[in-house]
């Protein structure tokens, strides 16, 4: 069998971190099968339509690497891909299963549908009541044709059959038995002659020929019906992968309020394209369960549906932020400099590559997002920066002046300025004084960055360069010291 997959996302403004993952486990598992995976964007509900909703989506899906085969903006051989531009065929199935019996019209208005669900006590029970409603079978065939002649508003409902059971395989949760007394009649068509998600969605699945429906489980609920109408169309059913929720740390169900579900948030954030790949991957399964790092190419090689938990997966920014930490080490430098010198046009500061390259070294132990560089050492791109009060009251004193004074008249006649000999003359110069370096690097510290800690003193010298950090030293004593001092 040909294996074709596909990612089905309504276009409601923005990719959800869940849509990812399921775009990632439908892109793996049709990699991993050499099959085909399709981008289908579902935009049959018109209230929730947004503007470049659709473009946003595919930008989301190109930045994460997940390459679709056919899709609404490269075609394909089961086009279109959109569902707004496929509706004669749903009109189509949907008179279809009228002409066999399987499905019926109705004409409730919506106030007589709130009121039925009053009248059985239960304002939450959305199931229809077939035989006290205005429809095919209590008004009967000629009069419903007739009602529709006239311009009546009308949709098509599904015909559920009684006492029946709909048995189905998911790959991931196992047999599924549901009991067709518990099903809706569900509606197929809309008065507005758009279709449901449901028809539209099994009438897509089965002409586009997917072999396998990868989904969220949220849409678990939807699968019995959907077998009743592949039933009803005699049509095979596609296999079934309902892919675990993604929870918030409390467990609940993961939700804008908590935080960001858009990935474009966390692209916007600055997250490395790999790190929140994998750490995306990770969300209910792990393909060899000894380790956390594993690339795309490794991923798809080990990808398999049959080990997807059925458990909820925790959506934790801590385990994401750890992650990009672990890529950030693990990326060549040079491609992290690149991030960091555009970032840094943003905020109207020209770094050189060959100067960025030597912040990503320097800080690449310390920050989580490579934009961090930015909150950690701004001394690194202006010379106007904060100095720590508190740090200078408790780390300054009346013998710290003439100690660093002539320190810096040593680093004044020094040519090399690179962190090992930085290191040796201060080294020399404070043990000749019988005093440990610690004693003068605090000091330096506040006079070079401002702050009371930070990454290695000396290297931080030496990228900064003699002529800047001599002159931050003089300014610091013509003008910040005083001000300290009298703040
Ligand atoms: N349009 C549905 C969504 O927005 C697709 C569900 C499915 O894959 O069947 O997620």
């Amino acid at each position: 069998m040909d294996v074709r997959v596909r990612f089905a996302p309504s276009p409601t403004g923005y990719l959800h971190v869940g849509g990812l993952r399921t775009a990632l486990y439908n892109y793996l598992f049709a990699k991993h099968n050499n099959g085909k995976m399709i981008l289908r964007i579902e935009d049959t509900d018109r209230s929730r339509y947004v503007e470049n909703a659709i473009e946003n989506l595919i930008d989301s899906l190109k930045w994460a690497g997940i390459e679709y085969d056919e899709g609404p903006d490269i075609g394909g051989d089961y086009g279109p891909y959109k569902q707004s531009d496929r509706l004669e065929l749903y009109k189509k199935y949907a008179q279809e299963l009228l002409d066999s019996s399987k499905a019926y019209y109705a004409f409730d208005t919506s106030e007589e549908l709130t009121e039925m669900r009053k009248k059985n006590g239960d304002i939450f029970d959305p199931k229809y009541k077939r035989l006290e409603m205005n429809n095919q079978f209590t008004i009967g065939l000629e009069e419903s044709k007739k009602l529709i002649n006239n311009g009546v508003d009308y949709v098509i409902r599904l015909l559920v059959p009684e006492n029946e059971e709909i048995i189905f395989q998911d790959i991931i949760r196992g047999e599924i038995k549901v009991s067709t007394n518990d099903i809706d009649d569900q509606i197929l068509l809309k008065s507005d002659g758009y279709p449901t998600y449901h028809l539209a969605n099994v009438v897509d699945d089965y002409s586009m020929k997917i072999s396998h429906v990868i989904r969220g489980e949220e849409w678990l609920p939807s699968t019995p019906k959907h077998i009743l109408l592949y039933n009803s169309f005699n049509w095979e059913p596609p296999k079934f992968a309902h892919l675990p929720l993604l929870l918030n740390k409390d467990k609940s169900k993961l939700r804008k309020r908590q935080g960001s579900v858009a990935v474009e948030d966390y692209i916007q954030k600055g997250y490395l394209k790999d790190a929140f790949v994998n750490f995306i991957a990770l969300l209910g399964w792990n393909p060899t369960g000894d380790r956390e790092i594993y690339s795309i190419k490794e991923f798809i090689e080990y990808f398999n549906l049959e080990k997807v938990n059925k458990a909820g997966a925790v959506f934790d920014v801590q385990k994401l932020d750890w992650m990009n930490q672990q890529y950030i080490k693990l990326i060549n430098p040079e491609i992290l400099a690149e991030i960091l010198q555009i970032s840094a046009k943003k905020r109207n500061f020209e770094i050189t590559n060959e100067y960025s390259i030597k912040l990503i070294n320097l800080f690449k132990e310390r920050i989580v997002l490579v934009d961090d560089i930015f909150e950690v050492a701004p001394y690194m791109f202006t010379d106007n920066f904060d100095y720590d009060k508190e740090y200078f009251n408790k780390k300054w004193n009346e013998k710290t002046i003439s100690i660093i004074s002539k320190l810096l008249a040593i680093y004044e006649n020094t040519d090399e300025f690179s962190h090992s000999n930085l290191h040796n003359i201060t080294k020399e110069y404070v043990e000749n004084m019988g005093k440990k370096i610690t004693d003068v690097i605090h000091p330096i510290r506040l006079m070079i960055t401002g702050q009371s800690s930070g990454a290695s003193m000396f290297e931080t010298m030496e990228i900064l360069g003699k002529d800047r950090c001599m002159k931050r030293f003089k300014y610091f004593f013509d003008e910040i010291f005083i001000k300290l001092c009298n703040e």
